[in-house]
């Protein structure tokens, strides 16, 4: 079913998961660019022996001394610089080097392949890529022309690729995500919600502790603050709040005049994000003779909402799935990732990767039959859309 619009040159399952395997190979930690540069090296040496158009950008650094991998932009050779479609993959990941041959070796067990940063994402720029690759040398030109860019910096909040993805996404037409597919292979359409960090900072009054009527103790206040924020979480709404960071006082003698709180918020409701934030930045004291400031810190993400333009883009997918012979299925997926910056600007799908499990952890892995199938949609949307 999925050959027939091969036009002879067929993805095949093994030639993909050597290739896979490969990158796998190559571990790119973030925080280690000459690591990360590696892999840029082979995508560059690969991408020009395909034909197509490089260009690389070297790494910047975030902040001084912390320089991260360089980016690479990899364009087929027809279309010049006129809006087509973007293909946005990071290629680092969140496993130190060493995990390859430590917790989790590269392994194939029947249709599952186990590996560092397999699932999250390189399982997804290595298909995405292959798809670009075989359109260049055996489909194209297609109508428009393909831009894929490879981050450095994702699994760090993309601080050193957010401007370029975002001037790429400004004159693309469509963007594609390569993030891996959500639960059973289903695409993501919107990523929204909210994400928040809160820094609680409570101020009492000193005494001794043989006179503790005297004082007012910051830990009792920012411990009674504590049970208000843990119940707040909603976990059937999806909203969790993690009081993640504590501390306070200076010796168990005195009462304690100061105490603090550092908190995460994560939601995949916007609404429920606001008003808890609301509610947080509100916070009142139990004891009216102590002071209780909340600051709140915004994750630096937009959201991600499904518009007319994103259920159009996922209906013309879906119908190429559903000839490729498979159905795709969208949904909200969580904050996070670079199609929150990409959405602003143009309609994007995400979650475009392999299927698979156990992102950022030792169990990470892809469904290898769901290789050709998703590459094989890649170069159909790559070949229709115009
Ligand atoms: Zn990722």
């Amino acid at each position: 079913m999925i050959n027939k619009f091969s036009n002879g040159l067929l993805f095949d399952t093994q030639a993909l998961l050597d290739e896979v395997k490969s990158w796998v190979e190559i571990e790119t930690p973030s925080e280690d660019d000459m690591a990360v540069n590696r892999l840029v090296d082979k995508i560059e040496t690969d991408a020009k022996a395909a034909g197509a158009k490089t260009k690389r950008i070297a790494g910047q650094e975030a902040v001084p001394g912390r320089k991260y991998g360089d980016l690479l932009l990899v364009a087929s050779p027809w279309g010049g610089e006129e809006p087509g479609v973007l293909v946005v993959s990071h290629i680092d990941t969140v496993h130190p080097v060493g995990t390859l041959a430590g917790g989790l070796p590269f392994r194939v067990e029947g249709d599952t392949a186990y590996g560092p940063g397999i699932y999250d994402m390189k399982g997804g720029a290595v298909i995405a890529f292959a798809a670009l690759c075989h359109l260049i040398r055996a489909s194209g030109p297609a109508k428009l022309p393909v831009r894929h860019l490879f981050v450095s910096d994702e699994e760090v909040g993309s601080p050193t690729s957010r401007a370029l993805i975002e001037e790429e996404a400004r004159r693309a037409r469509y963007v594609l995500v390569t993030e891996p597919a959500r639960d059973g292979g289903k695409i993501v359409t919107s990523r929204k919600g909210g994400t928040a960090n809160f820094n609680l900072q409570v101020t009492g009054r000193s005494a001794h502790s043989l006179g503790p009527q005297d004082g007012r103790s910051a830990v009792l206040e920012l411990a009674r603050h504590i049970l208000d924020l843990e119940s707040m979480n909603d976990y059937e709404r999806g909203l969790y709040i993690n009081v993640g960071v504590i501390g306070g006082g200076t010796s168990t003698g005195i009462v304690p005049d100061h105490a603090f709180a550092k908190a995460s918020l994560y939601s995949f409701d916007r609404e429920l994000a606001e008003k808890t934030i609301a509610r947080v930045r509100a916070l009142k004291p139990y004891d009216p003779d102590v002071k209780i400031e909340a600051t709140v810190r915004m994750g630096r993400r937009p959201g991600y909402e499904k518009t007319p333009e994103i259920e159009t883009l996922f209906q013309h997918a879906h119908k190429l799935a559903a000839e490729i012979g498979f159905e795709l299925v969208g949904v909200n997926g969580p904050i996070g990732g670079d199609a929150n910056f990409t959405a602003q600007f143009a309609p994007t799908l995400d979650g475009m990767g392999p299927d698979g499990q156990g992102a950022h952890s030792h169990q990470e892995q892809i469904v290898i039959s769901s290789l050709v199938p998703r590459a094989t949609l890649l170069l159909r949307l790559f070949e229709t859309l115009g």
